[in-house]
């Protein structure tokens, strides 16, 4: 059965606008499902409610099993979020980053797992370093770190690359394919149709708050003649 199931979502934000309309997707375990739309469509909307971040106006969602609302702590334990905005402490080492981030889910302490999420995310070798020493790319490997600390089985992540350069963007690309290896369920945001071709297994299309189509990338490919 899917890890996610998202069935008639809505959302109309107290100021009117209706960002979603009426939502129905189920996300596959272990997929990458990258949702492809240009700003405004409400990809962020549809990312905040699934994290538990804004509440639906109507419809529902199931996370492994749980109910969003109505079993949020259960349903939130599985899923990590990498948002958009980037704030780092950055006299912090990377180690203790990723410790204080975990401790912030109230888990206890396993430095034996988040010494895997680094390892995944070549971050190791600069546990050590602090974060202000680090390159961009490293300090976006971090964030995911960070979004990783309490173990989820899903990983969310809101236009990952948004304003980075070509070769970081490539690095990006790289480093969430080798979440996939390790069995982390990916469900990012995109502006960039080359950049949904290249990581997910699905596409999604978002626009004006509906989900236009969702296709296999394979099937997309064709369907576009690309
Ligand atoms: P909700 O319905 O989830 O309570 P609100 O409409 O009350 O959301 O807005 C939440 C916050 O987002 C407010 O602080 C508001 O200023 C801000 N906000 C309002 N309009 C926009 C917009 N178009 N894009 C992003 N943020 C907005
Ligand atoms: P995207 O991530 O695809 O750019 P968003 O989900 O951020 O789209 O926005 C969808 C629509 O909802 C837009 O019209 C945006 O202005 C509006 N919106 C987003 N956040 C808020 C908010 N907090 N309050 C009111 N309107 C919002």
């Amino acid at each position: 059965s899917p890890i996610i199931e998202v069935s008639d979502l809505s959302k109309t934000y107290a100021s009117g606008t209706p960002a979603l309309k009426g939502v129905t997707l189920d996300i596959r375990e272990g997929e990458i499902l990258a949702l492809l739309g240009p700003n405004g469509a409400g990809k962020t909307t549809f990312i905040s409610i699934l994290c538990g971040l804004v509440t639906p106006t109507g419809g529902q969602v199931r996370v492994g099993g749980h109910d969003l609302l109505r079993d949020y702590r259960a349903a939130r334990s599985l899923i990590g979020l990498v948002p958009q905005e980037i704030a780092l402490e950055f006299f912090e080492s990377v180690i203790n980053t990723v410790r204080f981030s975990r401790g912030l889910y109230g888990k206890a302490p396993d430095d034996a797992y988040l010494e895997r999420v680094l390892r995944a995310l070549s971050l190791w070798d600069k546990r050590d370093a602090k974060l202000r020493e680090l390159s961009g790319g490293m300090k976006r490997r971090v964030l995911i770190a960070k979004a990783l600390s309490h173990g989820p089985r899903i990983l969310f992540l809101d236009e990952p690359t948004a304003g980075v350069d070509v070769n970081l963007r490539r690095e990006m690309w790289e480093v969430v394919r080798g979440l996939k290896a390790e069995g982390v369920t990916i469900i990012l945001t995109t502006h960039y149709l080359e950049e949904a071709e290249e990581m997910a297994d699905r596409v999604g299309i978002i626009d004006k708050g509906r989900l236009l189509l969702v296709r296999d990338k394979a099937d997309l490919m064709h369907e576009f003649g690309q």
